[in-house]
């Protein structure tokens, strides 16, 4: 198999670019980095579209970590109850809003160290918040984007933070800012887990199909 170049993956980028314009998530919280941050806890282990009304909601109460911290947990239970994992979210997003405002000031840090260091955030959660709003582009994996790569034949990896690595190495730098983006689109939408849509794939024929058993 050819080794993918960084040509490959820019024709591919800017493919995906234009078929992908917005990422809902994005456009929902964009202006605000606290929204931002809790909504991408909140979509742990639940869909962008159960998680954007859920955060909307919680945000009419609690717009800020002061609001937040202070919400009654049996009212911040009931009000993400609807993503699941209710109990154990409700729980995060009050530890995260006293650290935020323990150690920040209440407002979200903007380095990669102390992103990292508040509970519940993970490399993929501090590469969000550094892409949107720092200015420090970095290639967030969560596992659209670890599957696109590999069966695109981009990645050979294991973790997702070999995925990062090998991703950052290939893919010129103008586009960084919008892999995470792209990829969770292209996923959501075309390159499912499961019996992908590569007949209607704006970029099958870059494709190496790794991996692929049943293709629509
Ligand atoms: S061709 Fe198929 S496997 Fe490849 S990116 Fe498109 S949908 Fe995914």
């Amino acid at each position: 198999m050819r080794t993918p170049s960084p040509q490959d993956a820019s024709t591919v980028m800017d493919i995906l670019r234009r078929t992908y314009v917005t990422h809902p998530m994005h456009e929902a919280f964009k202006h605000d980095s606290f929204q931002m941050l809790v909504a991408v806890v909140l979509s742990q282990r639940a869909t962008d579209a159960m998680t954007i009304p859920v955060a909307k909601n919680l945000f009419t109460l609690a717009p800020t970590p002061q609001k937040l911290a202070n919400l009654p947990v049996k009212t911040l239970e009931n009000m993400v109850k609807p993503i699941g994992f209710y109990h154990a979210k409700a729980t995060a997003l009050q530890k995260l809003s006293h650290a935020l405002i323990a150690k920040h000031n209440g407002k979200v840090p903007s380095t990669e160290v102390d992103l990292l260091a508040l509970p519940q955030v993970g490399r993929k959660t501090a590469n969000i918040m550094l892409t949107l709003f720092f200015n420090t582009p970095q290639i967030a994996v969560d596992v659209h984007v670890h599957r696109i790569a590999h069966r695109l034949g981009w990645t050979n990896t294991k973790t997702p933070e070999e995925t990062e690595r090998a991703l950052t190495k290939l893919i010129p730098r103008q586009y960084i800012h919008d892999v995470n983006r792209v990829f969770v689109r292209h996923g959501q939408d075309i390159c499912r887990p499961l019996h992908p849509w590569c007949s209607r794939c704006p970029i099958a024929r870059y494709c190496k199909r790794v991996g692929v058993v049943s293709p629509r």
